[in-house]
């Protein structure tokens, strides 16, 4: 499920990630992890509610999610 959104999506159609020390990075298998769908990773109200929820830096998350969907 897409933590922005809420959509139940299957997961190949959504971007893995998890949080370390304030940060959004990609998920490495470890700890806890959350999934953002396709939509939502280039939706700027989405992305913004996310920035305030994991009090992230908003240039730091487009950057990632950009560099995430470039490598699918
Ligand atoms: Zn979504």
């Amino acid at each position: 499920m897409c933590i922005a959104c809420r959509s139940r999506l299957p997961q190949n159609n959504l971007i893995r990630l998890k949080q370390v020390n304030n940060h959004i990075v990609r998920y490495d298998g470890i700890g806890r992890s959350f999934y953002l769908c396709d939509e939502c990773s280039t939706n700027e109200k989405k992305i913004k509610g996310l920035i305030k929820r994991f009090k992230e830096n908003e240039e730091r998350l487009v950057e990632l999610l950009k560099e995430l969907k470039k490598n699918g």
